[in-house]
């Protein structure tokens, strides 16, 4: 299976994407430098390349000439620069798609996962995945979530955090954990917002919520719905 390179000087974003792409099923190669990324375009050429545009040796826009130049594997910018220049800049040289940080890593692999799809390189984690007899069904590559046949128009954090308690149905989050898997390295001082985006999420899965997602007292919560088996 061609890895996905991940190109990140900043250890700690490197190691937390590297363990997120890993758990999604992924094979991850990752460097800090530029140049390494170009030398490892040719002697592993990757699915696709996760591109932070400011690293310290080669100009990240420099990295994106050279990933076109060895055939164009896609590419997922992660860049702190936010104005909408860089971005067209960007595009210009052709990335497939940007994440601004901060970032969720959890949104970060949705996205790969959504740029493979479209490549046809490693397949996603296949289509829609539907619980409690096919009462919540969500579509990761899709970014489509529906409860009863009712679609869920959710916030990226709202999202997240249906993502999180769906990746092991009935199983208990506490907050930590799941401040961790929403926002990974970025989560100090986040833990008790947690509460928040529970309730507004519940009250878009409406009547049910609370017990779609269910508070486990003193503990956390979890999705309170078995994961059905594949169709
Ligand atoms: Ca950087």
């Amino acid at each position: 299976m061609p890895p996905v390179l991940v190109v990140e000087d900043e250890r700690d974003i490197r190691e937390v994407l590297r363990r997120y792409l890993e758990r999604a099923g992924l094979s991850v190669l990752t460097t800090g430098t530029g140049a390494e990324a170009i030398r490892l375009l040719t002697s592993a050429p990757p699915d696709l390349v996760v591109l932070d545009l400011g690293l310290p040796d080669v100009d990240g826009t420099d990295v994106l000439r050279e990933i076109q130049a060895a055939g164009r594997p896609p590419v997922l910018v992660l860049t702190a620069r936010s104005t909408i220049d860089d971005r067209i800049h960007g595009l210009q040289l052709g990335a497939d798609d940007y994440v601004t940080k901060p970032f969720s890593p959890a949104e970060v692999v949705l996205r790969v996962q959504a740029v493979l799809h479209r490549s046809g390189g490693q397949p996603g984690p296949g289509g829609p995945v539907t619980y409690g007899q096919g009462r919540l069904r969500i579509d990761e590559p899709r970014h489509e979530a529906s409860l009863d046949g009712r679609s869920l128009d959710l916030t990226p954090t709202e999202w997240d955090l249906l993502a999180a308690v769906a990746a092991a149905p009935e199983r208990v989050f506490s907050r930590y954990e799941l401040v961790n898997r929403i926002r990974g390295y970025e989560y100090a001082g986040y833990e008790r917002t947690i509460d928040s985006h529970v309730k507004n999420l519940r009250h878009k899965l409406g009547a049910s919520g609370a017990d779609v997602l269910e508070t486990v007292l003193g503990v956390g919560y979890r999705l309170r719905l078995r994961r059905d088996d594949p169709a």
